[in-house]
């Protein structure tokens, strides 16, 4: 049974050919394939026991037909000859989610789209790909107990790329627009939390650029839950 997040995710798919990342268990491409949202799909896995387990599932769903699964990092298991309509990275952190595309991205030969489910710190997702002609088209939040996750799209953009502010690089353009109660509770939530740290700090003099760091993130939080008042 795929999870609720990762339905969110098949949501955004577009197919025919589906290259998942960090697949693990692979089971959002068997979704993705058995609902026909996509024809072909492409699972790549870096560590041993979750690759094994994205072939053994593939196999028992009968689908070694229609899916593959390789073993690498990231975006390396890409071949010049593979098409890629959506590629999809879920379940990782923002940091690393960036870096698998940003240190991966010259082994695309297409713009395909990108779906991506980020745990953490999203904005140098963002970052990346708006660096390299994407725009955000979609955005949703997603609870599940006391995790918060991001799911973001971008799609290629020819001409006129968006040309995000800060703001809306970190909490995203249209997570702002929205300002869902899910947004705004969790920008409440990020608020108390940087207080309490702010509050907690002893020696001001020895912590004074974190003291900074803090007081400018607790200021774009104030700055966006304002909009409200
Ligand atoms: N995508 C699935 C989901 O959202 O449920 C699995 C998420 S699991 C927490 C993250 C998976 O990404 C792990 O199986 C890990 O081995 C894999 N992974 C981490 N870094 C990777 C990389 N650079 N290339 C490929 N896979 C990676």
């Amino acid at each position: 049974m795929l999870s609720e997040r990762l339905k969110i995710v098949a949501d955004f798919i577009t197919g025919p050919n589906l290259v998942d990342i960090g697949s693990d268990h692979a089971y959002l491409p068997i979704y993705a394939v058995q609902n026909k949202i996509v024809n072909q799909a492409l699972c790549g896995e870096v560590v041993q026991g979750p690759f094994e387990a994205s072939q053994k599932n593939v196999e028992n769903y009968g689908l070694s037909e229609q899916i593959e699964v390789r073993f690498g990092n990231g975006l390396e298991i890409l071949k010049s000859s593979d098409t890629v309509d959506t590629i999809t990275i879920c379940g990782m952190g923002g940091p690393l989610i960036a870096d698998i595309i940003d240190s991966g991205f010259n082994h695309l030969t297409s713009k395909p789209r990108f779906v991506i489910q980020a745990n953490t710190y999203p904005k140098k997702i963002r970052e990346v790909l708006v660096k390299r002609g994407y725009e955000i088209t979609d955005e949703v939040q997603y609870k599940d107990g006391h995790h918060f996750y991001d799911i973001i799209v971008f799609d290629y953009v020819k001409e006129d790329p968006a040309d995000y502010s800060d703001l809306e690089l970190r909490f995203g353009p249209i997570n702002l627009k929205n300002r869902t109660t899910l947004f705004i509770d969790d920008l409440n939530r990020e608020k108390k939390h940087v207080e309490g740290i702010l509050s907690g700090i002893k020696d001001v003099e020895k912590n004074e650029q974190q003291i900074l760091k803090l007081k400018n993130n607790l200021k774009q939080i104030s700055e966006v839950l304002a909009l409200d008042e």
